[in-house]
C-alpha cells in the first residue's frame, strides 16, 4: 500500500501544472521519505495508538512488521499518507521560495553597501533639548540606530571598565569627558553591522576637535555627515525639563513628570511622583533620575554646550546639511516638524 500511496502521488504531481522535471523529482523523493517515516512510525509505535486507524492494527507476531497486505485497500490510511507527503512537498517548496527571496535581498543589500555611502544624522541640541525623546521615532522610521554618547559612557561607569573609571568624576560634575575617550568609543561603534546602513549621532560631536576627527574619520570611506537636525529651544525651559526627566536604562527612553508621564505615574499627597511607580511603560521596569540632572550641575553642562558645543553649528553650516528644529514646542509637533525636515523635498529649502 505504501508503494502504491507513493507512486499514485507521483502520479498526481506529474499531472498538475507543475510540469518541471526537477519539481516532479523532488515531489517522488519527499513522498517516499514520508511513506518511509510512517512505516518507521507505524513500526515504533504500540497498537493501542494505532486504534484511530483499523489498518494500522498490528496482529500475532506481526505485531512490529509493517504488513503490506493488511493494508491493502485501506483509504483512510491511504489518505492520510497522502496529505503527510503532500504537505511536505508543500513546506519544502514554500522554504525554497523564502531562501530566493531572502538572496535577492540579501543582493539588494550588498549592492547599497558596496556603493552607497551611508545615511549619517547627527541630533544637535544643548541638555534636555529633546535628542533623547525624538531619536528613536527616527530611528522608527529610517531603521537606523541612534548612538548615544551619553548613554554608552553611562554604561560604561555602571560596568566599571576602564573608560568608566576615567569618564565618572567628568560626567558627574557636568563637565565634557576627554576628546580621545569619546572619539575612540564612535570610532569603534560606527564599524558594527547595525551601522551598515547609516546612524544617528546623539551628544557627539560636542568639540571641534571631536568634529574634525569625525569628519576625518568618515572620509576615509568618502563619507560625510549628510544632516543635522538643530533643535532649538529657550534655555529657561530646559531646567524643567531635566530636572523633571526619568529614564529606562535598557533602552535611553526618557520620561517626564509633567510632559511625558509613564502610564504607572502615581503622585504623594504633595503632587510629587512616587518613585516606586516610575516604570517603563514597555517593559514595566524601573526608571531612575540620572545623578547629573540636578540644577547645579546643568549649570555647569550649559556653559559647556555654549563655549564648546555651540560653535560647531557655524562649522557644519557652510556644508548646507543643518536643519533648525523649534524644540520649544509640545513633544508631537516637534516629532511632526522632525519628519518634515527628513525629507528629500525638505533638503532643497
Ligand atoms: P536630551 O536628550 O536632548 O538631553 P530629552 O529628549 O531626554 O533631552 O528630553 C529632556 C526631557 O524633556 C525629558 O524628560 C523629555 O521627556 C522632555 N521633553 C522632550 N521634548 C519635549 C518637548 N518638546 N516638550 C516638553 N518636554 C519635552
Ligand atoms: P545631555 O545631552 O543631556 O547633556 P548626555 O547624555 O549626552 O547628556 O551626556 C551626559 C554626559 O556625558 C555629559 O555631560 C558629558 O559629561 C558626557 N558626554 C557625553 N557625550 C560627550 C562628548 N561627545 N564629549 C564629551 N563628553 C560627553
Amino acid at each position: 500500500m505504501w508503494r502504491r500511496g507513493v507512486q499514485n502521488f507521483s502520479r498526481r504531481l506529474a499531472g498538475t501544472n507543475d510540469s518541471t522535471t526537477s519539481a516532479r523529482n523532488t515531489a517522488t523523493a519527499l513522498a517516499a521519505f514520508s511513506a518511509a517515516s510512517a512505516t518507521a512510525w507505524y513500526t515504533a509505535k504500540p497498537s493501542a495508538q494505532c486504534d484511530g486507524f483499523p489498518a494500522l492494527r498490528r496482529t500475532g507476531s506481526t505485531a512490529r512488521t509493517p504488513d503490506a497486505a493488511a493494508f491493502q485497500g485501506d483509504a483512510a490510511a491511504e489518505a492520510a499518507m497522502m496529505s503527510c507527503a503532500s504537505l511536505a512537498v508543500a513546506y519544502q517548496q514554500a522554504k525554497a521560495e523564502v531562501a530566493t527571496v531572502k538572496a535577492e535581498l540579501q543582493f539588494v543589500q550588498d549592492k547599497y553597501d558596496y556603493f552607497w555611502p551611508r545615511k549619517i544624522m547627527m541630533l544637535f541640541g544643548a541638555p534636555g533639548a529633546g535628542k533623547g525623546t525624538q531619536g528613536p521615532n527616527i530611528t522608527n522610521t529610517l531603521g537606523l540606530p541612534q548612538l548615544s554618547t551619553g548613554d554608552m559612557l553611562r554604561d560604561a561607569v555602571a560596568a566599571g571598565t576602564p573608560t568608566g573609571v576615567r569618564a565618572k568624576e567628568a560626567m558627574e560634575s557636568g563637565s565634557l569627558v576627554t576628546d580621545d575617550i569619546v572619539i575612540g568609543i564612535i570610532s569603534d561603534r560606527i564599524k558594527e553591522a547595525d551601522c551598515g546602513a547609516g546612524f544617528i549621532l546623539d551628544g557627539f560631536p560636542r568639540t571641534i576637535e571631536q568634529a574634525e576627527a569625525l569628519d576625518k574619520l568618515l572620509l576615509q570611506t568618502g563619507e560625510r555627515v549628510n544632516l543635522i537636525l538643530a533643535f532649538d529651544v529657550p534655555e529657561e525651559v530646559l531646567e524643567e525639563r531635566v530636572c523633571g526627566r526619568w529614564m529606562h536604562k535598557g533602552s535611553g527612553r526618557s520620561y517626564h513628570v509633567k510632559f511625558a508621564p509613564p502610564r504607572s505615574m502615581e503622585l504623594d499627597r504633595n503632587g510629587q511622583p512616587i518613585p516606586l511607580t516610575m516604570k517603563d511603560d514597555e517593559t514595566g521596569e524601573a526608571l531612575y533620575q540620572r545623578s547629573d540632572d540636578t540644577k547645579e550641575a546643568l549649570k555647569k553642562r550649559m556653559a559647556a554646550y555654549h563655549k564648546q558645543t555651540e560653535p560647531l553649528l557655524e562649522h557644519y553650516r557652510p556644508k548646507g546639511i543643518v536643519k533648525d528644529i523649534d524644540g520649544g514646542q509640545p513633544i508631537e509637533k516637534v516629532t511632526r516638524a522632525v519628519m518634515n525636515s527628513m525629507s528629500k523635498q525638505a533638503m532643497k529649502h
